[in-house]
């Protein structure tokens, strides 16, 4: 091979490894979208599911009671520990920066029992 055809085929190598970067990148974002989608589903499950029982409690105090908000604060803990936001500033989003504060309150809020 000459030494020409040898430059123009790293050149073309580059131009592919460069397009694979970009489509890596798009793959990568729609991942991202799929996965906030999901766990925003997830926290809407878990709200409606919490107003539901909420509702059940107060209709019907005779049912044997569980304990809906340490329930409930063991799915957002799981969220978060999962790398999603839980808190109303980024609801959903993954978090891309370690901790986030607004969580960290939001879920001792919980913790400590009423909101
Ligand atoms: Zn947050």
């Amino acid at each position: 091979m000459e030494r020409k055809d040898l430059f123009a085929e790293v050149e073309s190598m580059e131009e592919n490894i460069g397009r694979l970067y970009e489509q890596l990148g798009q793959l990568k974002r729609q991942l991202k979208t799929l996965l906030e989608d999901h766990y925003k589903l997830s926290l809407e499950n878990h709200n409606l599911r919490e107003r539901l029982q909420e509702r059940g409690e107060k209709g019907d105090l005779k049912e044997g009671k569980t304990n809906p908000i340490g329930e409930g604060v063991d799915n957002l803990g799981r969220l978060y520990y999962e790398g999603f936001h839980i808190c109303n500033q980024y609801y959903g989003s993954m978090r891309q920066e370690g901790d986030c504060l607004f969580c960290l309150s939001f879920l001792n809020k919980r913790l400590g029992g009423k909101e």
